[in-house]
């Protein structure tokens, strides 16, 4: 087989609705290309049907393969399987749902041949609830302050890596992470596109409330220690204040003498602080959890078959 030189990468959960439509667009775009390719799904332990259906793309278009979890792993892990078997010297991660139109790749493969070694994507005139895209501010806000990076739209998966990219991202072992965020700190010259965005085909998004909160304590912790700093920080200037406030009431208890009112008001400030604490200790508690996520060292992900890799 020869050498590739674009590798797609689409990682699919319960996409059945999906793939025909998909890989009908898809296909004669990257044909079109005239470079040697491989399109890689990972089969996230789908429920439905999507691996018959993607096992059938194997033997149907030439350069589909297929690699199969033992679970559902996530996302991330499902890109990060497919990255380490991929060969392709530009390699493309975009989602199985149809959100991100594959007439877009051309042009992301043009700006990596550029020069540019990751290529991000805004996504204009965005198809999603007012909730998912306020959600997305926050998120992007809060990375790029945290982090000391800057793009524009971490959400957007329809993304181009060069291959340098994706051997250092393949060197770290990292059991959770966010792929966009991780490639630009290896990224030395990255570029940012505007592209198209379509709603949903067909099926549900996989992403709740919570799994978006997940994501959002993902990206803060996985990728800076600023919420410890900030949190001790915080710490520092409420003693200080607290300090202050004490030598207040001490003055205050000789010009007026004893009181006891307003002891609800010290009820307020007091849950105010118990609050702050919680919140902080939960921040500890997370980078605990990563950590020890990382010395367990389990695997991060389990193939139980790969279809079409095979020379
Ligand atoms: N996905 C996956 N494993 C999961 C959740 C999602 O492989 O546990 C895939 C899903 O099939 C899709 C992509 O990741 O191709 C993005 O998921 P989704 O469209 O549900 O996310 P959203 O667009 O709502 O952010
Ligand atoms: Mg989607």
């Amino acid at each position: 087989m020869e050498q590739p030189y674009l590798s797609i990468v689409i990682p699919v959960y319960n996409e059945e609705s999906n793939l025909v439509p998909l890989i009908e667009r898809l296909y004669p775009v990257v044909k079109g290309t005239g470079k040697p390719f491989e399109i890689i799904f990972t089969n996230d332990g789908s429920r439905d049907r999507s691996l018959e259906i993607l096992r059938r793309f194997v033997q149907d278009y030439p350069g589909a393969k297929v690699i199969e979890f033992n679970g559902n792993f996530g996302q991330h892990m499902a890109i990060l399987a497919a990255f380490e078997m991929s060969r392709g010297e530009i390699v493309i991660t975009m989602d199985a749902d149809l959100q991100n139109p594959p007439e877009e790749i051309p042009r992301l493969v043009a700006e990596i041949e550029k020069g540019y070694d990751v290529v991000g994507t805004i996504r204009q005139k965005r198809q999603d609830t007012l909730f998912r895209r306020l959600a997305s501010r926050v998120v992007n806000i809060t990375t790029n302050k945290m982090t000391g990076m800057h793009m524009n739209d971490y959400g957007c998966m329809l993304r181009a890596y060069h291959r340098y990219v994706v051997d250092n991202i393949n060197r770290c072992r990292e059991t959770t992470t966010f792929i966009p965020a991780l490639a630009q700190t290896f990224a030395s010259n990255p570029a940012e596109i505007p592209v198209s965005h379509a709603e949903r085909a067909l099926g549900e998004s996989k992403y709740s409330f919570y799994r978006l909160i997940r994501l959002n304590f993902d990206l803060m912790t996985g990728f800076s220690v600023v919420p410890l700093q900030l949190f001790a920080l915080f710490g520092i200037i409420t003693s200080l204040f607290s300090l202050a406030f004490a030598l207040f009431l001490l003055v205050r208890r000789f010009i007026v003498g004893a009181e006891v009112e307003g002891v609800f008001t010290l009820f307020a400030i007091l849950f105010f602080f118990i609050g702050i604490i919680i919140l902080g200790i939960g921040i500890v508690g997370e980078y605990v959890g990563r950590i020890y996520q990382e010395v367990r060292k389990r695997p991060r992900f389990v193939v139980r078959k790969t279809y079409g890799f095979e020379e």
